[in-house]
Formats: structure tokens, sequence, C-alpha cells
């Protein structure tokens, strides 16, 4: 079954831009794909577009959940380049909002806190400001934010790009496991070829040519 498909979407910005397409990719659930491919080939209005944020000029983005047919938008986790944090309000707050903003009542929006910051490695964080945390723990401290509302879809744009080597080869490690275990669908946006082939079990690489892909490689685990 699929989790996401575009067909035929093309993306006209209001300057004349023509980002994208026609441009069609069908995302299986619990597929985990890397999207490659040079600045400006449209690898963020792809996201944008899947999540909702913005409307295709032509064609249709259809994201299904287990139900069913849904709006873009719906049942997505989104991770940005910048963990875009709240600096005044803890790590808790932080990560709750997405709850809040879905009206889930507190002593459940307790629990799923808890887990979410549990499952990126930082229970014992909950009370900390984001002042006081590295680049990586904040993209975590993101990670969790995107994953309380156990989103279906996981939208993750470069998110480790701005992260040392040893901090990202980190992250990478925990994000994998934790796609193991909950076999999220991710679409994951890197300009890191090493990235993309160790994470994901599919690398599609976007050209310079609107819309136009140059490659679809299905990635077969290496490991025992
Ligand atoms: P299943 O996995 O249940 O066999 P498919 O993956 O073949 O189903 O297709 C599910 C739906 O997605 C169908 O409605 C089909 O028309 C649509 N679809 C299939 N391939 C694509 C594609 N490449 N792009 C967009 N939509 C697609
Ligand atoms: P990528 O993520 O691959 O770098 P983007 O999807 O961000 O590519 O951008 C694709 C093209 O659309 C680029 O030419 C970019 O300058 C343009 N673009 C992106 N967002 C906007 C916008 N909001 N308004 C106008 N043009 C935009």
């Amino acid at each position: 079954a699929l989790a996401v498909s575009l067909r035929g979407v093309t993306k006209a910005y209001d300057n004349g831009v023509m980002a994208l397409g026609p441009f069609d990719l069908a995302v299986r659930k619990g597929e985990f794909i890397s999207l490659l491919g040079p600045s400006g080939c449209g690898k963020s209005t792809v996201l944008r577009l899947i999540a909702g944020l913005s409307a295709p000029s032509t064609g249709t983005v259809r994201v299904s959940r287990h139900e069913g047919v849904t709006r873009p938008g719906h049942a997505i986790g989104f991770v940005f380049q910048e963990p875009t944090l709240m600096p005044w309000t803890s790590v808790r707050e932080n990560v709750r909002l997405p709850l809040k903003l879905a009206g889930a009542g507190k002593a459940e929006a307790n629990a799923r806190v808890d887990e979410a910051l549990a499952s990126v490695g930082l229970a014992d964080f909950a009370g900390a400001f984001p002042r006081e945390l590295s680049g990586g723990m904040k993209m975590r401290v993101s990670l969790a934010r995107a994953l309380v509302t156990d989103p279906d879809i996981l939208l993750m744009d470069e998110p480790f790009a701005a992260l040392d080597e040893i901090t990202r080869f980190r992250l990478n490690n925990d994000l994998l496991a934790l796609w193991r275990r909950l076999r999220k669908t991710v679409i994951f946006v890197t300009h890191s070829v090493f990235e993309s082939v160790y994470l994901s079990q599919r690398v599609v690489v976007m050209t310079a040519r609107p819309g136009r892909i140059g490659a679809d490689i299905r990635i077969e685990t290496v490991e025992p």
C-alpha cells in the first residue's frame, strides 16, 4: 500500500519560478526513502507539498493513513534543518506543543512527551531549556516533537546538515534504530550520498531539470 503519491505534480511559485514538475513519486507505507539532488532541484518543495504547507499548481498529492486517504498535512511529522525550538520554554513544553494544538488531555500528553523524549535518548532533559543543549540534542528535541503525535509519515529536510560529523553519525544510527522499531514512512532530504545509502531503502535522485528523476535506486541492507 502507498503512504504518499504525487502524480503529474507541478509547482510554479508566485514569482514565476517553475520549481517542480511534472513530477511523479510513490512511496510505500513503512518505506525509508532519501531524496538527493542539487540545490534548487525542488526537494523541499516536494516535502512542503506532501506536508500540505504548499499546494500543487497542477497534479495530485495524496497521503494515506492506515484508515484511508486523508488530506496532505495530516498524519505528518516534519523535521527541518533548523530545530526551531521556542527558546523561552523547556524541552518538555517544546515537545508538548503539537499535542496542545491537537487538544490532547494533560495526562495523555505528559505520557506521550515522556515516551517521545525517551525514544530520542533525552529522558533526563525534559526540564532543560534549549540554550542549555548542544546542536545534536536540539535536533533530538525537534525529532521528539515530530514524533510525539505518532504520525505515520516523517518528513526530514536536511535535518543533520549543520551538525559535526560525529554527532551526525550518532543521530544517523539512532534514527535508523528508531525506524526499525517504529516502521514509519520516512522521506529524508539530504545532500549526503553516504547518509542516503546508509539510512534508506531507496534513494531517489532528482536533477536540476525541474521534476526530472535521474535515478531511483533500491538499497538492499548489507548487514547480516
Ligand atoms: P497496493 O500496494 O495496495 O498493491 P499500489 O501501490 O499498486 O497498491 O497502488 C495504490 C494506489 O496508488 C492506486 O490507486 C494506484 O493508482 C496509485 N498508484 C500506483 N502507482 C502510483 C504512482 N507511481 N504514482 C502515483 N500513484 C500511484
Ligand atoms: P531544494 O530543496 O532542492 O534546494 P527548493 O524546493 O527549495 O529546492 O526550491 C526549488 C526552486 O524553487 C528553487 O529555484 C527555489 O529558488 C525556488 N523556490 C523555493 N521556494 C520558493 C518560494 N517560496 N518562492 C519562490 N521561489 C521559491
